[in-house]
């Protein structure tokens, strides 16, 4: 295909876990991807290499820092450089903090703020403009079981994602003539870096083997019984930019093993 014809994603975060797996799944789909995040910029490269390579669309690379509301929008601005549009934002970096309400710092609750909520608030402010031009476009927030219901411990992550799903009834409302679309997806517990890293942290807290804790803590909450793979997750955001979720916007969608339907 035409390159210029080819439809062009910004996965927020991407460079790991569940937004990885977006981008793999979009740019398998024909769609041209902005993979972005942090980390070993030497990693990431050979990760952008290996995706363009298996798929044969164009895939960049992009390390702002989403903590900023500057250099968001030079990520949406250069993406938009790079490929002439974004035809789908995906809103998915984020960080988590597990403390007590008033053992939480300050700073981890103004970084999780930053990260989860602020920065879906800056790309969606910077990239609709061109959806709106082209009177088309697809939003998907990652939000979490933790946007419908809450934890303890989890004050700033679980107050963050609310917050994202008002944005996206919001958003939804505001362009919905315009065949653009604002959806939340409503993960519970899914198999990545971020999840592995509160298995540890869980474990040290309560002195468990890390098996334990997710089967006598985590999982608790999560009827099936076992984590949620990225791919089903990366499959639904995949439908939610094709032409047959065209109807669904201003939704938060749970994909949670049944956690929200207790
Ligand atoms: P992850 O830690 O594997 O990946 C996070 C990504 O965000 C990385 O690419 C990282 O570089 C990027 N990132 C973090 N801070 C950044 C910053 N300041 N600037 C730029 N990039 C930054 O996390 P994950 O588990 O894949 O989670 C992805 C999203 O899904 C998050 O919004 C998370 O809250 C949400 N979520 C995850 C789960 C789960 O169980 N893993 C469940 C529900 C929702």
């Amino acid at each position: 295909m035409n390159d210029s014809l080819r439809k062009s994603a910004l996965v927020t975060g991407s460079t790991s876990g569940i937004g990885l797996g977006i981008a793999r799944a979009l740019a398998r789909s024909g769609v041209n991807v902005m993979l972005h995040g942090l980390g070993d910029p030497a990693v990431n490269e050979e990760l952008r290499r290996s995706l363009e390579a298996e798929t044969g669309v164009t895939v960049r690379l992009h390390d702002a820092d989403v903590a900023r509301s500057d250099e968001v929008a030079r990520l949406v601005a250069d993406t938009e450089a790079a490929f002439g549009a974004i035809d789908i934002l995906v809103n998915n970096a984020g960080i988590q903090y597990v403390a007590a309400v008033e053992a939480f710092p300050p700073e981890r609750w103004d970084a999780i703020q930053d990260i989860v909520l602020n920065a879906s608030f800056h790309a969606i402010r910077a990239a609709l403009p061109g959806m709106k031009r082209r009177r088309a476009g697809r939003i998907i927030n990652l939000a979490s079981a933790h946007g419908l219901v809450g934890s303890p411990f989890k004050s700033a992550y679980v107050a963050a994602k609310h917050g994202v799903l008002g944005l996206t009834k919001s958003v939804a409302l505001e362009v919905a003539t315009l065949n653009i679309t604002c959806n939340a997806v409503c993960p519970g517990y899914v198999r990545t870096p971020l999840v592995e890293g509160q298995i540890a942290a869980q474990a040290e807290a309560h002195g468990l083997p890390p098996e334990r804790v997710l089967r006598e803590v985590m999982l608790v909450a999560q009827p099936t019984q076992r984590l949620i793979e990225v791919e089903e997750v990366a499959a639904l955001v995949v439908y939610l930019c094709g032409d047959a979720a065209r109807s669904i916007t201003g939704a938060a969608i749970p994909i949670d093993g049944g956690w929200t339907a207790r």
